[in-house]
């Protein structure tokens, strides 16, 4: 279940994975894309603490809108509005369950609508997807999350920069793919699942 607190604590501990692997998140991106992943999810959740800071959400529902907000404004890549859209569908769901599993499922299903884009394309969605099934049968684990995100690198990116490079972005993690399992981990290690 989301609680306001489990919910803030998730969002410090992504800001704190996203900062210790910002560099690591764009090196990810450089054979693949423009190499600023890092950078940008690194300056989205830069902004996403200021406004969780100065404005002191005390639902569920207004935390996860805040958060979309800050990123849809202040990342310029296509990761903004992606993650953006995921927040802002699940603050949308938490208006009627605080239940995790219909809340990360309305995000999942805001990313593909706004990215045009399905699971096996080599995007985010290849950590999300999975990652929901696992929670699904209760076994989520970090090493789990980890498979997840180097099982990108067999897959030829459809969608997205990394589609530039058609067939030889196989071999390569996707980044967005990468940073999504530092979301995951984040609720694991929030206790919210
Ligand atoms: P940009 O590509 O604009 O520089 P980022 O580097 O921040 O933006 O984000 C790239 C990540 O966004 C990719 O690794 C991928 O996971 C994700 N992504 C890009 N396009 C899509 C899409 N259409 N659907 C889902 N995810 C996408
Ligand atoms: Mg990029
Ligand atoms: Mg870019």
């Amino acid at each position: 279940m989301f609680t306001t607190e489990n919910l803030i604590k998730t969002l410090e501990l992504f800001k704190e994975k996203i900062d210790a692997n910002k560099d690591y998140l764009s090196e990810l991106d450089t054979p693949i894309g423009d190499g600023d992943h890092g950078n940008n999810m690194a300056r989205g959740m830069e902004a996403v603490a200021e406004s969780l800071g100065s404005k002191n959400p005390d639902t569920v529902m207004d935390v996860f809108k805040l958060t979309a907000m800050a990123l849809i404004s202040k990342v310029g890549g296509a990761s903004g509005p992606l993650y953006g859209t995921a927040m802002m569908e699940m603050a949308k769901a938490s208006a009627t369950t605080t239940e995790v599993i219909p809340i990360l499922e309305a995000g999942f299903l805001g990313i593909q609508k706004r990215g045009s884009s399905e699971a096996g394309e080599k995007t985010m969605l290849d950590e999300w997807a999975p990652a929901i099934e696992a929670i699904k049968e209760n076994q989520l684990t970090e090493e789990l999350l980890q498979t997840f995100a180097e099982g990108t690198k067999e897959l030829i990116a459809k969608k997205g920069r990394a589609s530039y490079v058609g067939e030889r972005s196989v071999g390569h993690i996707d980044p967005g793919a990468m940073s999504s399992k530092y979301f995951f981990q984040s609720l694991l290690e929030a206790g919210v699942i």
